[in-house]
């Protein structure tokens, strides 16, 4: 799987290109990545023959074959959701929790637990700004993740705060993470013990993915300012077809449609929206916002949801039989909408798929 290939590629494929989904794990693998606001790039020529920071990038090849049995040991069955254990409905059983929460507050409580009964030492999360885009935060105890509860709807780089924290020393993380964030780790994972540069995705012991469908340029911030006239923003939601900014003064919404020339390029050709090699992958039900949708994938994310259970932290509940197909039906069309793209050579190249896998997303998903 892995790749031998110039950083200088990096810059030219895939931040040069516009296809960087700014997950944000190059970003101080060497001097020469930074962050400025949300982008990456380097601010220097790097010379090296190879370099890891072309290897975990997401939008570099990817062989979903090869992480599925790096991940799980086996290939999936499931081509909409990829491997899992269960798909359940979920919600936190704290009121502290589900008053900060998106949602149920599952990943706050899932997060929070890690880092308060010291499996994990800190947990790396994104933290929301007053009206503007969020920061990239290592949360070493309850509060801090409690502080960074919400979504922001803009693609943070927060992977670079992981290596911030491995480079400092810490042991075991938590990390929360976008989809093409989890890929990015998965992928680090998967490098050989002889790679060079630290290996920051080997000490992350539990990795909670977030569904994500897209996310939106970080010049969205300045436009919703307009929209909310300056008002402080304590929260945003998409419920439906359009978003809602909470403010001190009331709710303002924003019709979907004038979202679309805020929605990353990037994202049009990301074949994974529900973080398919998370050890749990998180998202709203779309009809109870009391609750979230939780697929369990790994044993270790089963195991922790258990003991999440048993302390009395979490609730979950079957997930609806009439309701699946709803979901599979909007991961189906998606991925079916970027294998198009593939075939027509239309960018798509970072994705590599065997006859199976894709022959499973052409086959899939009708009648639902
Ligand atoms: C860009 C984006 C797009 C999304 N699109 C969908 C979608 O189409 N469908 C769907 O069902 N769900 C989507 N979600 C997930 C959803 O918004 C909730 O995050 C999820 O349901 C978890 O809810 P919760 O109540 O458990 O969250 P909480 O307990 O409030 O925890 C939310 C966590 O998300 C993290 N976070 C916030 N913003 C970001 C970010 N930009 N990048 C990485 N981590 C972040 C925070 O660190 C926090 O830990 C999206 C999330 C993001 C960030
Ligand atoms: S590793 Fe992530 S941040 Fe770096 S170029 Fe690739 S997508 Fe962008
Ligand atoms: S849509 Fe895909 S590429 Fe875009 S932020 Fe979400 S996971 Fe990353």
């Amino acid at each position: 799987m892995e790749q031998s290939k110039m950083p200088s590629w990096l810059r030219k494929e895939v931040m040069e290109s516009g296809d960087c989904t700014r997950c944000g794990l190059c970003v101080g693998l060497c001097p020469y990545i930074k962050t400025q606001h949300e982008h990456v790039a380097f601010i220097h020529d790097c010379s090296r023959v190879d370099g890891n920071c072309y290897r975990v990038c997401p939008r570099t090849q990817t062989n979903w074959v090869d992480l599925d049995r790096q991940v799980f040991g086996t290939e999936r069955t499931d081509h909409g959701l990829g491997n899992y254990l269960k798909v359940l409905y979920a919600r936190s059983l704290n009121k502290e929790i589900t008053r900060a929460g998106q949602y149920g507050g599952v990943v706050s409580t899932l997060a929070a637990y890690m880092v308060e009964s010291g499996q994990s030492q800190a947990a790396v999360l994104t933290r929301g700004e007053d009206n503007g885009p969020p920061t990239p935060y290592l949360a070493r105890n309850r509060e801090e993740v409690l502080a960074c509860s919400g979504s922001n709807y803009s693609a943070s780089p927060s992977l670079s705060i992981l290596n911030t924290g491995v480079f400092e020393g810490l042991e075991d993380l938590t990390t929360v993470g976008r989809p093409c964030q989890i890929l990015a780790l998965r992928k680090m994972q998967g490098l050989n013990e002889a790679s060079q540069h630290n290996p920051s995705a080997r000490k992350v012991n539990f990795m909670i993915g977030l569904f994500c469908f897209w996310a939106l340029e970080t010049e969205f911030y300045s436009f919703l300012q307009i929209k909310t006239e300056g008002e402080r923003i304590l929260r945003l939601d998409i419920p439906q077809n359009y978003l809602v900014a909470t403010t001190e003064k009331g709710n303002v919404q924003v019709p979907i449609d004038e979202l679309r020339a805020f929605v990353r390029p990037t994202c049009l050709r990301c074949f994974d929206p529900t973080a398919e090699f998370a050890d749990v992958s998180v998202g709203s039900t779309e009809n109870d916002p009391e609750w979230n949708t939780l697929v369990i994938r790994s044993s270790k994310g089963q195991e922790i949801v258990n003991r999440v259970c048993t302390a009395g932290l979490l609730e979950t509940k079957p997930y609806p039989e009439e309701r699946l197909p709803l979901l599979l039906s909007a991961v189906y069309k998606k991925k079916k909408r970027v294998l198009e793209g593939l075939k027509q050579g239309k960018g798509y190249m970072y994705l590599n798929l065997n006859s199976d896998y894709a022959k499973g997303i052409e086959e899939g998903g009708t009648g639902l």
